[in-house]
Formats: structure tokens, C-alpha cells, sequence
């Protein structure tokens, strides 16, 4: 079964705004996958909708099988969010947030530690397990998202802009994690707007722009197109 399976996907905002005008996208299990496309061309809606952040107005939507309207809860484990937005408690501690966050998966506490002391080590955080979060730097927070967005294990990684706004060195210390997990089989899909993120990562892409797909392909047929 594909890791995303979208079809007919609708989304109008109460203001009337048309995000999405019908979607169709399928992301194969194990891929790294690039959703490209400019400020505003419904990224950020589309992933909403995929975690469930957002209501779709219509289509359907499956993750590894499970259909989004009818087995939300079994399509929720399979899925790791990293928005873009960082979005935790300023006071609590690095370790704690990660331990709460297994706690929402019904992940006990002392396997939470041994798994977070895993990630914050692979993602050079494990000297700040005990520091308050509001003291990591613009990188470290979104390295930290990406920590909790790993902890319940989910098969596939969704990660809005990752790196946006973060230096060129962290940057490819990023590039290089996520490669690893997808390697161990962790299907990759992040958004961007910048066509070198994708290129340096992404096996397959597709383009939106004003809420339609206007390209499908791998990356390595795009790079001919161009
Ligand atoms: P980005 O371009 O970085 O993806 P957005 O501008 O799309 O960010 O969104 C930032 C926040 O503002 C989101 O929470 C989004 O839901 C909200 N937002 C974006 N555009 C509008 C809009 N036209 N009306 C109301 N809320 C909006
Ligand atoms: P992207 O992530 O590609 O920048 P978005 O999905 O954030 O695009 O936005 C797609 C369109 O929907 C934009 O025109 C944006 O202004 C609009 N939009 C996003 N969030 C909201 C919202 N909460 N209410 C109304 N319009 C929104």
C-alpha cells in the first residue's frame, strides 16, 4: 500500500478562499518526496489536512491504507508532523517535551527517555535534554520538532519547510539525518520552496501552485525539463 493516497482533495476556507481544487497524489512507502511550489499554493493546507490539522471540504485521503475519515486514529500513528510553525511550551524541558509527547501514544515513560536520549544524540541535543526550550537557538527548536515528531516511531515523516530560516551547516546536518532515517525506511515528505532542498533530497516531487498539481515526475526527469 502507498504511504499517501489522495484523491479529489477540496479545500475552501470559511473566507471563501479555494486552497486546494482537486488533488491527486500518491507517495509511494519508503519514498522522499518533495511538495514544491510557491508562497500560497497550498503546501501548508495540504499537510494540515494530512495530519488533521485542517478540514478538507472534499476527496479522500489515505496514509498506509487507512482512510482519514473513517480510521483517523490508525492513520494518526503512522504519521511524524514537523510544522513550521515551532509550537511547544517555552518552559518546559527539552527531555520533558519529549516524554510527554510519547505519553499521547500511550509510550511509558522509560522507554520515552531511552528513545529521546537516542534522538536528541543523533540530532545533537543531548546536551540540552535539561535546558527550558525557550534557550535552544532558531535550529536546535527545529531540530527538537523533528525529535518529537519521531519519538511514537511513525512510518512516514512529514516535515513542513524544515529548513527554512536555519543556517547552511545545520542545514546539511539536517539534510543528512533525514536521509538516514529514510534509509532505515522512514518515508520522507516535506514541502519547500526551494528547488535545491528537493533536488539534494527528493527521489520524486510534484509541484503545486494555485491548489492544483501541475507536475508529477522524479526528480531526475524534472532536472531534464530544465
Ligand atoms: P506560509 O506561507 O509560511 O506557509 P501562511 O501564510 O500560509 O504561511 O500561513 C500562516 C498562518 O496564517 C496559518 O496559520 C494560516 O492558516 C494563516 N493564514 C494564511 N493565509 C490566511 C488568510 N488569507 N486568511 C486567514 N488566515 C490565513
Ligand atoms: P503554502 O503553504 O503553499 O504557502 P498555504 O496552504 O499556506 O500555501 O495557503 C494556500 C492558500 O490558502 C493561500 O492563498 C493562503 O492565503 C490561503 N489560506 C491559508 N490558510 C488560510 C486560512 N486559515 N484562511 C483563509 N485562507 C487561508
Amino acid at each position: 500500500t502507498a504511504a499517501i493516497s489522495i484523491r479529489g482533495l477540496q479545500k475552501t476556507y470559511p473566507n471563501g478562499l479555494q486552497a486546494l481544487k482537486g488533488i491527486d497524489l500518491e507517495v509511494a512507502a519508503g519514498d522522499f518526496f518533495a511538495l514544491l511550489g510557491p508562497n500560497g499554493a497550498g503546501k501548508s493546507t495540504t499537510i494540515g489536512i494530512l495530519s488533521s490539522l485542517v478540514n478538507k471540504s472534499a476527496g479522500e485521503v489515505r496514509i498506509f491504507g487507512h482512510d482519514i475519515d473513517r480510521e483517523l486514529m490508525a492513520a494518526k500513528r503512522c504519521i511524524g508532523v514537523v510544522p513550521q510553525e515551532f509550537n511547544f511550551s517555552q518552559f518546559e524541558k527539552v527531555m520533558d517535551i519529549l516524554v510527554t509527547q510519547a505519553g499521547f501514544y500511550g509510550i511509558g515513560p522509560a522507554l520515552a527517555r531511552e528513545r529521546a536520549e537516542h534522538y536528541l544524540r543523533r540530532l545533537g541535543l543531548w546536551d540540552k535534554r535539561n535546558e527550558p526550550s525557550r534557550m535552544l537557538s532558531g535550529g536546535m527548536k527545529r531540530r527538537l520538532m523533528i525529535a518529537r515528531a519521531l519519538i511514537h516511531q511513525p512510518r512516514l515523516l512529514i516535515l513542513d519547510e524544515p529548513t527554512a530560516g536555519v543556517d547552511i551547516e545545520i542545514r546539511r546536518s539536517m539534510w543528512q539525518f533525514l536521509e538516514e532515517i529514510n534509509a532505515q525506511g522512514v518515508t520522507i515528505v516535506l514541502t519547500t520552496h526551494y528547488l535545491e532542498e528537493a533536488e539534494q533530497l527528493c527521489r520524486n516531487i510534484a509541484i503545486i501552485d494555485r491548489g492544483r498539481i501541475i507536475e508529477d515526475t522524479s526528480m531526475r526527469e524534472l532536472l531534464k525539463q530544465l
